[in-house]
């Protein structure tokens, strides 16, 4: 589609140079209100000439934003989330109207940024470094650490404000210079924070936006100039980011997509554990690469719990997000991706699944465009099945039966994945047992959504994540910078320098 700019469209500026510049000549991807399916913007398909603007805007940038002082640079971050509290109502707004999550979800997406900006601002303590006097008679050893150069984050669409906060808060306190490519599906909300941090002070060129695809994605893992690159979205873009980009000498993290279960035991509180599981699988529409969307039913927990779970299911209510009155549950992101749930769910159902809970044919009233798919439960999921190994994203949660602990853990410990599980019970002995034995890199006991906060390292394993040092907390500070060590001697003036010596007589 060629890119236009009518009137009634939200704008979508590549920010480069501290230029907020508008191009009209690239195709246009289209940006949706996902409660109508009215397009409200275009998003901008960047080409290789447009990001080596941006890539050399943030390589001209970094000498003097390294030079200034990291207290200097976290005090812009201060006045930053300052800004970003000032605006929140309109940056959940703009979230919502772009993603179609509710207004609740869309507070907690911007809170949970808002701290990684909180997390950021203390980041000059963890720059320093460590220091050994006397490694040897009159040698001391120190370490420091340096930015790296130029960053680049790349972020899919489930959390338009928080996940590009995950990347250049940390980045950019460190020292780094920065290129975001935010997702063509939600750039909006991520330029109006950019926006805010401009207000704060930010020099010109430290963080630039560009926009687009393949192509756009390409040039930026390849760029010379560019020293390391922050990827998150699906396992499959995720593993390739990692491989190119490792391949052209960067370091990458990259996060990749999940299937997370949700164990729960015959004395699990009933009440609470059906809480917990409905809120994991439903909230976002299954779109959070947290989403509890397996529930592992144990011996039986299936009678006590399973009755009040698919009615809990039906009783959720799906709308518009972009009104006052809210539902529980907004629409999925795109129609095409509707249609993609609502085909697996059908595969579901063919290869032997129970369809106990059936969103597919909900209906919003005034929005009949809206991408709208309602909760549904398939029962009795088998391990071969394609709902069971392909990454759903939608309101759908899989429930699978097991006689036993063991035999649960045996199952969940061969997917792939590897980010979140967890386990609804009473009992101190299988909860630990759980937690030691479970093969993934967050771990929810009576909890849902086992998320770490911005103090911890977000922690997937397995092909939920490739590279080594994870974002968030002391990982995300060591990603960014790399370590200098420095082994000092000083002479006594005139020792050691044969030069100068007197003559022995
Ligand atoms: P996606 O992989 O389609 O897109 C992510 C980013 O990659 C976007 O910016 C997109 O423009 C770019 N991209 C897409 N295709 C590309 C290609 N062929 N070459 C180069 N770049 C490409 O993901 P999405 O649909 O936007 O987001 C949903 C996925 O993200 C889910 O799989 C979800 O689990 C995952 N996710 C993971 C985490 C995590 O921390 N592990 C967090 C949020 C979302």
């Amino acid at each position: 589609m060629q890119l236009t700019n009518s009137a009634n469209l939200a704008q979508c500026p590549l920010w480069i140079g501290g230029e907020w510049l508008h191009v009209n000549s690239v195709p246009g991807s289209p940006v949706f209100n996902p409660s109508t399916g009215d397009i409200i913007a275009q998003t901008p398909m960047c080409t290789a000439e447009h990001v080596n603007t941006a890539v050399e805007a943030a390589a001209n940038a970094f000498p003097a934003w390294m030079e200034m002082p990291s207290v200097e640079r976290a005090r812009i971050f201060f006045k930053f989330k300052t800004l970003l509290e000032e605006n929140f109502e309109d940056l959940v707004r703009s979230n919502t109207r772009e993603h179609g999550k509710t207004l609740v979800e869309s507070r907690g997406d911007v809170k949970r940024g808002i701290e990684m900006v909180e997390f950021a601002c203390g980041v000059p303590s963890l720059l320093m470094g460590e220091n050994l006097e006397n490694i040897a008679r009159g040698i001391d050893c120190d370490t420091i650490r340096q930015p790296l150069g130029v960053s680049v984050g790349i972020t899919p669409f489930n959390f338009p404000a928080m996940v590009p906060l995950w990347m250049y808060p940390i980045a950019l306190v460190c020292g780094n210079t920065f290129v975001l490519k935010p997702s063509e599906k939600v750039p909006l909300t991520a330029i109006k924070i950019a926006k805010l941090l401009e207000q704060a002070g930010l020099p010109k060129g430290v963080l630039n936006i560009v926009h687009g695809g393949r192509e756009c994605v390409d040039a930026l893992l390849t760029h010379p100039k560019v020293k390391a690159i922050s990827f998150v979205g699906s396992t499959p873009i995720a593993k390739y980011i990692f491989e190119v980009g490792t391949k052209h000498g960067k370091r990458v993290q990259s996060n990749g997509g999940a299937k997370n279960f949700i164990f729960l035991m015959p004395d699990a509180d009933v009440e609470n554990s059906v809480r917990g599981v409905i809120e994991a699988a439903y909230g976002c529409a299954g779109e959070r690469c947290m989403a509890g969307s397996t529930a592992v039913v144990i011996g039986d927990a299936a009678k006590k719990v399973l009755p009040s779970l698919v009615d809990a299911a039906k009783s959720i209510k799906v709308g518009r997000t972009d009104v006052e009155a809210q539902p529980n549950m907004g629409p999925v992101i795109t129609r095409q991706h509707r249609d993609r749930v609502a085909q697996l769910i059908e595969a579901g159902a063919k290869e032997g699944a129970k369809i106990t809970a059936d969103g597919r044919s909900v209906k919003v009233d005034g929005a009949p465009n809206g991408f709208f798919l309602g909760a549904t439960i398939l029962d009795e999921v088998q391990a071969g099945m394609t709902v069971a190994k392909e990454e759903i994203f939608g309101p759908v949660l899989n429930v699978m039966r097991f006689e036993d602990l063991d035999s649960a853990i045996e199952l969940a410990n061969k997917s792939p994945y590897g980010n979140g599980a967890s386990i609804f019970t009473r009992s101190g002995k299988a909860a630990r047992e759980f937690k030691h034995r479970i093969n993934c890199g967050m771990v929810g006991i009576n909890i849902g959504v086992p998320a770490s906060m911005a103090w911890f390292p977000f922690n997937g394993w397995n092909d939920s994540f490739f590279g080594d040092l994870h974002m968030q907390g002391k990982e995300g500070v060591q990603f960014f910078t790399q370590q200098k060590v420095t082994t000092t001697r000083w002479f006594s003036f005139g020792e050691g320098d044969i030069w100068h010596r007197e003559p022995k007589i």
